[in-house]
């Protein structure tokens, strides 16, 4: 693979140091290219101008700009370089605070960190770099046999053969030098007699056995020997069956190596690690902890697996020298500190196993947060270890997250006094970084509980839900917005949402909400109408708020609410409301509604043209202005009963009464009342008309049928006098005419006094016509049947004529005026008398039928019947059809009618010539009023 150049920019006021840097890691990586700046505000320069890929800088620059502030100054002006400090300043807690601020790395100056300053660089110039792959090397040598002879002969090991009875037949020198017997002493003889102490004997067979059950070869790791000096010794044991040329097992040959002297340095070394760890102070150590915090500062944000990283932790501690290091959390609730995660040599417990607050220096420090140093275990009154009797030296720092102690970091050593107070302070921001991780874990996790419960609510709503980015594209685009507004999430989605769904003329109002939510403010419950992918309107609520950071607008989460079913529901009420107030407000009735105190809610203009008081006067006022004083106390009394029950004396009646007028002067109204229940309260609603105009018609009419009923009286009166005096002459001038026998002057004279009584008849009935009506009622119960009977038996003996065929049926009892039925009576059987037919026996039929609330009565008769065409002309009055032949004024009828329909019936005839006639006439039925006691 080709490697790519990297250019570096190394930011040193000191030029010397920074040229050593150079050459150093030139050396290491022969494809770094580098540029020098010594101030701060050259290096900003020279990594404006240029494309580096690392930024490499001393803490301290110039007293003007400082290593972190080149990087905050890089970071405003968006150069996102990698940075790594390379500094003098070899202060942990200066290191942490650059980590913190987001540098990629920071190492301590010093050439032995050139190599990993190199690969840091590397690493973060292009990733990490494959790794060269070391080769291994195998060999194989072939010897011949000889040379194996001599090899086992003069070996070093021990080379023993024994017999299959255990006798020793091969003792060579390495034995005899490792167990300190010549061959001579051993050969022939059973070997466990000399070197294996009694404890670890075994038989010969037991061993064949054993060595055969491991498939012929068995090497034993470590196994205790007893020289001849009877000096205990080690060694490692390689057993191997010893077959003849038929391959029979003869013997068992064994191997052994000496090594006590590999486990003496072993311990050696052990302890001259720690004695090195003792001294492993200083820079070096404080290198060792950096790299350490550099590691876990660098994941704590970005490993979302909090027990790889703590893992990580625990595992590098042991390489400053120690033997093993753990993490707890602190589960207050429980007062328990939970063993979590462990590193270095032996872990003997796992994950959950647990201590008491106060229990042991683990469980003090998870109780009370403050660190501890035991530097002998066995002197620190609180340590209780059992688990690891090896420890002779521990500590134990809090894992605090602000007040909160969230666990413990222990780390113990086998040394006395293994710690110091710089071990502290590093293992202490140590532990703060975990705390941070740990933190951001449980934030973490309690934002993705809450991001699930949260994306769960918003699938689940309806309503249209979209977020936007700060330039207004759509980053979130839910199911209820994919239904209100047509467009899928795939085809919206990074689309600039307003140039899709605002429509033409709202797009003024758009950018002013945006720059709304842009200025940090919310948006509730804004009216406007969006456009839907299939080109309709829809009426939406949209409801925003602004998501931002740092005063930093990032973008929007908008509501969007159909309303579109409301707004036409509305609109249909504010229609019909319009329609109601049109007809209210145009009605030339006058409407007014009042509460239940009767207090004015409603005035019309109507109302304002009948009383003369505007709308503005008159809500608030009670009604009670408009009522003359002579009513009040009555609707005072009627209100009282309206109020509690809604109904009252004058509620849905029509009534016509006198108003009050703005002036004080009366007008005579019609009223009809309704009420309604508004809630718990009634209102009653009163239309009023202006009868004023009717009342002066009525009026007008009256005087005029009042004249001329006074005329035709006058009339009726003047015409009798000279009648009289007519009669009274002709009378005399007759008697003289007798005397003299004048015949033909008799005639005469008889002839004007037939024409002065016709006179006189029709006068009379004309009176009788226009009285009609002006007399008083005076109804009681009466029999019609006995009553017609009557008339029959009165106008048999006036026609004489015997026995006619009078049917009656169904006649009944009935309360009305006697006088009038009488003459209605009298006057239609007495024309079925009067048009008999003469050929043929008279046949009346009276009878009656009720229907609902009314009787009608009929006179039926077999008589000579009336042409059709003058059917209406009968009811008229002097109107005679037979003039001659039968006596009467034709007056009879109309005055019948008028009877009839002054008591609020109707009259007709059904008639033909020569087929009888039949007159019908109806009646209102009227209650006889109830008798009341005394
Ligand atoms: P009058 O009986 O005095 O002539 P009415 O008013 O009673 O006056 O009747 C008017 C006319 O109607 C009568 O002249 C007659 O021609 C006709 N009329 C009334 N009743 C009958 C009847 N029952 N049959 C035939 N014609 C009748």
């Amino acid at each position: 693979m080709e490697e790519k150049t990297l250019n570096i920019l190394i930011v040193d006021n000191d030029k010397a140091s920074a040229e050593r840097t150079r050459t150093l890691l030139q050396q290491e990586e022969p494809r770094f290219r580098f540029d020098l700046a010594c101030e701060g505000e050259e290096g900003l320069r020279k990594a404006k101008e240029n494309d580096y890929h690392l930024i490499l800088s001393d803490y301290h620059l110039t007293p003007a700009m400082n290593g972190l502030q080149l990087l905050d100054a890089l970071r405003t002006s968006e150069i996102g370089v990698p940075f790594i400090f390379y500094s003098s300043d070899r202060s942990l807690e200066r290191a942490v605070a650059c980590l913190r601020r987001g540098v990629t790395d920071y190492l301590f100056k010093g050439e032995e960190n050139i190599k990993e300053l190199a690969s840091s660089i590397a690493k973060a110039g292009e990733g990490v770099r494959p790794r060269r792959e070391n080769q291994k090397l195998l060999q194989q040598t072939m010897e011949d046999k000889n040379y194996l002879e001599n090899i086992v002969v003069n070996s070093i090991d021990a080379i023993i053969v024994a017999d299959r009875e255990g006798k020793v037949t091969l003792w060579n020198k390495g034995a005899e030098q490792i167990f300190g017997y010549t061959a001579e002493e051993v050969l022939g003889k059973h070997v466990d007699q000399f070197v294996v102490p009694p404890k670890f004997r075994r038989t010969e067979e037991e061993l064949l056995k054993l060595v055969e059950k491991k498939g012929g070869s068995f090497l034993e790791k470590e196994v205790k020997r007893v020289k001849k000096s009877g000096e205990v010794i080690y060694t490692t044991a390689s057993y191997n069956l010893v077959r003849d040329a038929s391959g029979k097992i003869v013997g068992l040959s064994a191997i052994e190596k000496d090594i006590t002297e590999r486990k003496r340095l072993e311990r050696e070394l052990k302890r001259a690690k720690e004695r090195y760890r003792l001294q492993y102070q200083g820079e070096q150590r404080r290198s060792a902890y950096l790299k350490i915090i550099t590691q876990v500062s660098k994941e704590i944000t970005a490993i979302l697996d909090l027990e790889k990283l703590l893992q990580k932790v625990v595992n590098l501690i042991p390489a400053l020298g120690y033997y093993q290091a753990s993490i707890w959390t602190a589960e207050s609730e429980k007062e328990k500190a939970v063993f979590q995660v462990g590193g270095g040599e032996t872990i003997r417990i796992s994950r959950g196993f647990s201590r008491c607050f106060k229990e042991g220096i683990i469980g003090w420090v998870a109780c009370t947060g403050k660190p501890i140093i035991a530097n002998d275990v066995s002197k620190e009154p609180r340590y209780r270890g059992k688990v690891y009797p090896e420890t002779k030296s521990e500590i134990s720092v809090p894992i605090r997250f602000g007040s909160r102690i969230l666990g413990v970091l222990d780390v113990q050593s086998t040394e006395l006094k293994a710690f110091t107070k710089e071990d502290l302070s590093a293992l202490q921001i140590l532990a703060d970084q975990i705390a941070v991780a740990m933190e951001n874990a449980r934030l973490y996790e309690e934002a993705r509980a809450k991001t699930d419960y949260l994306q769960s609510l918003v699938r689940s709503i309806t309503d249209g839900i979209v977020s936007i980015d700060s330039e207004g594209r759509v980053v979130e685009w839910n199911k209820g917005a994919e239904k209100l507004l047509g467009y899928t999430r795939e085809e919206i989605l990074g689309k600039e949402l307003d140039v899709i769904i605002v429509p033409q003329d709202k797009r003024e109002e758009a950018v002013s909400l945006t720059e709304r939510a842009m200025s940090g403010k919310e948006i509730t419950d804004f009216e406007t109408i969006r456009l839907r992918k299939d080109g309709w309107l829809v009426n939406v609520l949209l409801c925003a708020s602004p998501i931002t950071k740092d005063k930093k607008f990032l973008g929007a989460v908008a509501i969007y609410k159909d309303i579109t079913e409301r707004k036409r529901a509305e609109e249909q009420l504010k229609a019909s409301e319009e329609r109601y107030r049109e007809l209210v407000n145009n009605s030339v009735d006058g409407v007014i509604s009042v509460d239940p105190q009767m207090n004015i809610i409603l005035w019309n203009p109507g109302a304002e043209r009948i009383f003369w008081y505007t709308e503005k006067e008159m809500l608030g006022q009670t009604l009670m202005k408009i009522v003359p004083e002579r009513y009040r106390k009555a609707k005072e009394k009627g209100f009282a009963v309206f109020r509690k029950t809604g109904s009252g004396p004058v509620i849905g009646k029509t009534l016509e009464v006198d108003g009050l007028r703005k002036d004080g002067t009366e007008v005579p109204i019609e009223l009809s009342v309704s009420s309604r229940k508004t809630g718990e309260a009634y209102i009653a609603t009163v239309i009023v008309r202006d009868i004023t105009e009717r009342k002066r018609a009525e009026e007008k009419i009256k005087k005029k049928s009042q004249e001329l009923e006074s005329f035709v009286y006058t009339v009726s009166h003047d015409l009798k006098a000279p009648l009289i005096s007519i009669k009274g002459f002709s009378e005399l001038l007759k008697a003289s005419s007798r005397d003299r026998s004048e015949e033909k002057e008799l005639h005469y004279l008889e002839r004007v006094m037939a024409n002065v009584d016709q006179t006189n008849r029709l006068i009379g009935d004309l009176l009788k016509l226009s009285r009609v009506g002006k007399t008083a009622e005076q109804p009681r119960e009466v029999d019609t049947l006995s009553l017609a009977k009557k008339i029959v038996e009165e106008l048999n003996l006036q026609f004489k004529i015997d026995h006619p065929k009078v049917r009656y049926h169904n006649l009944p009892v009935i309360y009305t005026d006697e006088l009038h039925l009488r003459q209605i009576f009298q006057n239609l059987l007495g024309n079925a008398y009067k048009f008999r037919d003469e050929n043929k026996r008279l046949e009346i039929e009276v009878g009656c039928t009720e229907k609902d609330n009314i009787y009608q009565f009929y006179v039926k008769d077999n008589g000579i019947g009336i042409d059709e065409k003058y059917l209406e002309d009968i009811f008229h009055i002097f109107r005679r059809l037979q003039e001659k032949k039968v006596e009467g004024t034709g007056a009879g009828l109309a005055i019948v009618k008028k009877i009839v329909e002054t008591s609020g019936g109707k009259m007709w005839v059904k008639s033909a010539k020569d087929k009888g006639s039949t007159f019908y006439f109806t009646f209102p039925k009227k209650v006889k009023p109830t008798a009341t006691k005394g």
